[in-house]
């Protein structure tokens, strides 16, 4: 034991202990990442909540070994090696259900560093209505979901939401066409379980990659085929193709906006002609945190904010979460998506943010249900 006079004292309570609460904690709280950093005193443990960081707890540096070792065993990863970046799962029993946690282990300079990525199955249960997305958007998004072949691309920056819109449409795909329709995904990892679909994963090590899989899923004849991402070349032009050939593809690209989305596909080797002939459906998206319902109150707007979200109406009542004990003193609870839904044309693809993206947040914040400052933050106003 190292009782250096620099160390904070040995906690009371067992680190296992310990971990095990803040796992709960967690849960509770509707976090998706739980941070695991190394500090010169310790292990500092952050958790993401919203999108939005928060800290946590912290450990004492005696305990950090055994912590980090905790969840080793836990997620199958080997103990002993402290210099690999390992990656590993475990499920974590909860009130309702389990909750699957991604665990993924990285040597830093001061030690080894920890993520945990909640992932909950509940979560593969929304449909359109849940996303939040306006009714115009939502009535566009379903007539590309009604069409037999075509690609439609889930398009927004990390932590957006698209992964969830994906499903959600898969699962609007699947209430319509039932099982009249063959439904498979390639996926890195398979984040949700859903019974219809047959999923695969990527597997890197063993060869199955992104364009292997799907040239091997292809010939499985998919109706509706769901692809994780779409991040190289040949994926990017085996999507295109199947989508011209007879079937429905799902996708997400990383990107700020329709623009951002074209501009990479034509990068990635795919000439303007193909995607004139997909025309690709787009959607644009984003997540803003909502006003916790307990403490908002009416609040004025800066008059330079009003005018970047085009809210021209003297004093039209917006609102502010003022924080209190529903919210964690956030002022936010929850979040809710806006999207932009547009097809690709040839020659009018602009790269900066979509109007009908501000359009959709300043409804929200017109309706109470977020603030400018969060559509700002979110939408790079500010
Ligand atoms: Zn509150």
């Amino acid at each position: 034991m190292k009782t250096a006079a620099s160390m904070p004292p040995p906690s009371p309570v067992d680190p296992a202990v310990r971990l095990d609460a803040l796992f709960r904690e967690a849960v509770v709280l509707g976090a998706s990442d739980l941070l695991f950093e190394p500090r010169h005193d310790g292990l500092a443990v952050r958790l993401r909540v919203d999108g939005t960081f928060r800290p946590l707890a912290s450990f004492p540096a005696a305990d950090a070994a055994q912590v980090i070792g905790r969840v080793k065993v836990l997620a199958g990863l080997a103990s002993y090696r402290h210099d690999v970046v390992q990656e590993g799962r475990f499920d974590l029993p909860t009130d309702d259900a389990s909750t699957e946690v991604r665990a993924s282990v990285l040597p830093t300079v001061s030690g080894e560093k920890l993520t945990l990525r909640f992932l909950r199955s509940g979560r593969s249960d929304y449909s359109l209505a849940d996303l939040g997305i306006n009714d115009a958007a939502r009535a566009a998004l379903e007539g590309a979901l009604r069409a037999r072949f075509g690609l439609v691309l889930f398009v927004g920056p990390a932590g957006s939401g698209k992964t969830t819109s994906q499903y959600a449409a898969l699962r609007h795909v699947h209430t319509h066409r039932g099982s009249d329709a063959h439904y498979v995904s390639i996926e890195d990892p398979v984040e949700y379980r859903l019974p219809f679909v047959s999923q695969t994963e990527v597997n890197e090590e063993a060869g199955y990659t992104f364009p292997r899989g799907l040239r091997a899923v292809l010939r499985h004849n998919p109706d509706v085929l769901l692809i994780g991402e779409i991040r190289d070349g040949e994926t990017a032009s085996i999507a295109l193709e199947a989508a011209l050939t007879g079937h429905l593809i799902l996708s997400t690209m990383h990107g700020a906006s329709r623009g951002d989305c074209v501009a990479r596909l034509e990068h990635l080797g795919v000439s303007k002609r193909t995607l004139a002939a997909v025309e690709p459906f787009v959607f644009s998206q984003r997540l803003v945190r909502t006003l916790c319902k307990h403490c908002r109150e009416k609040a004025g707007l800066p008059p330079a904010l009003a005018r970047k979200l085009g809210i021209r109406r003297v004093g039209v009542a917006t609102w502010r979460g003022t924080g209190c004990s529903e919210c964690k003193a956030t002022g936010y609870r929850g979040r809710s998506a806006i999207g932009a839904p547009s097809r690709f044309v040839v020659g009018r693809n602009g790269h900066s943010t979509e109007p009908a993206l501000i359009a959709a947040a300043r409804e929200k914040v017109e309706a109470g249900l977020t603030d400018a400052f969060e559509v700002a933050r979110v939408l790079d106003l500010a």
